[in-house]
């Protein structure tokens, strides 16, 4: 049975507790509808009770919480309008959500700004706190090295670095967590996992939809920073970390941090470890798509890429040597969301196997959640001839969406499947040096027609 928790929102009318935040609840209350828990809904917007229950009842339907827990959950959930950064508002609030005698855990999910998050924190230094206090923090987490260790230096005033949980739902996305069944339940796979045999590594998040209207966020963001940094680094750490102990926080977010601090690009800089390209008008998933500089509110002038890549080495005994390449674009002819490993050759074919030996490849789906296997095997006509054939299956899918998997273990005070501190900041490290290499121009802005492949010489392992 969990404990009695409080969720407190601070900007709970935003997009994020609208679309994720709050389905993902409804996702863990339709597999566990017993839990005890209690919402508190805050932002600044002037909304009255009956205006937030129409928001949140029909978010928590949509995630599949059954009516009666609907009803059960909205029957305590109030709103506060509030100046999320007012200490006085923010006191009133929190000693609410402690409950009496301050018995409830209460998980402060900061579904705000940046800037505001950071502003709130600074509120709750002179504040005394509820005893078992979680902050719950979206990304990013800062915007450079510097700034994700200054903010990790302010939230160590407020609790201890385990009651800080820095979201990233793909922690949470079941074929992510089946890396580590695949890896360490198969001898077939550990005994092979390093440098030895794998000759390369792909993590892709490739979407063929463009901009959608999401120029105020994205023009700002670019491809490095809104998926590289975040989701596709966690998952490389996850792919190539060494065997934790045990699957708990710290030995997992122990792996995770020691594989990321070891990570260096390519050849060590970002001249050779990065590719940037931003599309130019053509037609995707069969409509016109504009140029991206020509898109709605994007400034030109801000040079964002919406298709990066950068190809990192993880320099250790386990890895060095071995290329791992990860790629994000929008606006491509194919949507791949991947992670590819690529298996050396044998070292000697027996005479007499005829035709090219082709690359076995372990293909993870990240969405759909699929797994291939593609090795080698007897041709169909002439059996001396070698032929790719596919092993496929579509993995177990998570009862609970990714942001759901990620609440359930916030809500139990378990921080396992977000990121610790000293990872987010690595992640900024490496991409700190891509994006200082950008901004100098030392890296050209390549060009790709809407609607195309990547480009020939980005060298995507499918390609061929
Ligand atoms: P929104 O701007 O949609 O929502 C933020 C909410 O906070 C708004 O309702 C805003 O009010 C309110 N707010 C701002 N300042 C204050 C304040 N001082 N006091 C009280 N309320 C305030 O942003 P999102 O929901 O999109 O994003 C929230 C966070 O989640 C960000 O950190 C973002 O990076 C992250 N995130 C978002 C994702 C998404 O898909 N939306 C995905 C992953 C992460 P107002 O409208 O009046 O400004």
């Amino acid at each position: 049975m969990s404990q009695p928790s409080t969720l407190v929102i601070l900007g709970a009318s935003g997009d994020l507790t609208r679309r994720l935040l709050l389905p993902g609840v409804g996702s863990l209350l339709e597999l566990e509808p017993e839990r005890e828990l209690r919402i508190l809904a805050a932002d600044r917007a002037d909304l009255d009770a009956q205006a937030w229950q129409d928001r949140l009842q029909p978010a928590l339907t949509e995630g599949g919480a059954p009516p009666e827990v609907v009803q059960a959950v909205a029957a305590t959930s109030t709103y506060t309008s509030m100046d999320a950064t007012d200490p006085v508002a923010l006191n009133a609030l929190l000693t609410q959500a402690a409950g009496e005698g301050g018995a409830r855990r209460v998980v402060l999910y900061f579904a705000l700004p940046p800037a505001v998050t950071e502003r709130v924190c600074h509120a709750m230094l002179g504040l005394t706190l509820p005893r078992d206090l979680h902050l719950t923090m979206e990304k990013p987490f800062g915007h450079d090295e510097h700034s994700a260790r200054a903010l990790n230096t302010l939230v160590a005033h407020l609790v201890p670095d385990d009651q800080v949980h820095r979201v990233d739902h793909f922690l949470g996305k079941s074929t992510l967590l089946d890396i580590m069944a695949v890896r360490f339940a198969n001898r077939l796979f550990s005994a092979v996992w390093s440098a030895e045999h794998i000759e390369s590594i792909e993590i892709a998040y490739d979407e063929s939809l463009a901009l959608e209207n999401r120029a105020g966020y994205y023009d700002h963001a670019g491809a490095l920073r809104d998926m590289i940094q975040s989701h596709l680094l966690q998952a490389m750490a996850l792919v190539t970390m060494e065997p934790p102990a045990s699957i708990t926080a710290r030995d997992l977010r122990d792996a995770t941090a020691a594989a990321l601090r070891a990570t260096t690009l390519w050849g060590g800089d970002a001249i050779s470890g990065s590719r940037r390209a931003r599309y130019t008008a053509g037609t995707s998933i069969g409509r016109a798509v504009p140029s991206y500089v020509d898109e709605d509110g994007v400034d030109p002038a801000r040079m964002t890429e919406t298709l990066a890549q950068i190809t990192v080495e993880v320099a250790n005994d386990r890895w060095a040597g071995v290329p791992i390449t990860i790629r994000s674009g929008k606006a491509l002819g194919a949507t791949q969301k991947h992670i590819v490993i690529t298996f050396r050759d044998v070292r000697h074919l027996p005479r007499g196997l005829k035709g090219a030996d082709p690359k076995d490849r372990l293909i993870i789906g990240l969405s759909p959640d699929t797994m291939e296997l593609r090795i080698t095997t007897n041709g169909t006509d002439d059996p001396l001839e070698l032929e790719q054939s596919v092993l496929a299956t579509t993995l177990r899918e998570s009862e609970l969406e990714a942001y759901g998997e990620v609440i359930a273990g916030v809500l139990d005070g378990n921080p396992m499947l977000t990121v610790r501190g000293d990872a987010a900041e690595e992640c900024w490290r490496i991409c700190d040096a891509v994006l200082g290499a950008w901004e100098r121009n030392e890296v050209p802005m390549e060009e790709y027609p809407a609607g195309s492949p990547v480009p020939a010489a980005w060298g995507a392992a499918l390609a061929d």
